[in-house]
């Protein structure tokens, strides 16, 4: 390890060769820049698409899942998240709400009927007729 001869095997550059390594090494890194700014952009994008896939997938059920809920909804029996996402699902569709208002009601006459048969008021049978209308 002779540091005098490694410098004597050292020579002078041609004029201009600096310049063209400068040049190189600049553009390395204009293109090093461009692929971490792509790398960037395609995690974002990712990202964005991931969320919302995410976001769909927790936000809408269809709307025979929808349907199916209905009833359990009413009475009170399903999960915070199932809650969620019937409440979101009827915010956004006619139909279902629709349904919900009518099976509500049909809940809510079914559970007073049940009150007035106790109290004798109204018959079995005539409230059954009632129900199936
Ligand atoms: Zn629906």
């Amino acid at each position: 390890m002779n540091s005098v001869e490694n410098n004597d095997q050292w020579q002078p550059c041609p004029s201009g060769t600096l310049a063209e390594v400068a040049q190189q090494v600049s553009h390395r890194r204009r293109q090093v820049a461009k692929r971490r700014l792509g790398l960037v952009v395609l995690s974002i994008c990712l990202l964005v698409i991931g969320f919302g896939f995410w976001q769909s997938n927790a936000q809408t059920i269809s709307c025979s899942s929808a349907y199916a809920m209905l009833d359990d909804y009413i009475h009170e029996r399903l999960d915070a998240e199932q809650v969620r996402a019937v409440k979101r699902h009827l915010a956004s569709c006619e139909k279902c709400r629709r349904a919900y208002e009518s099976m509500q009601q049909r809940a809510a006459f079914g559970g007073l009927s049940r009150i007035w048969q106790v109290l004798g008021i109204l018959s079995s049978s005539a409230t059954s007729d009632r129900l199936q209308s």
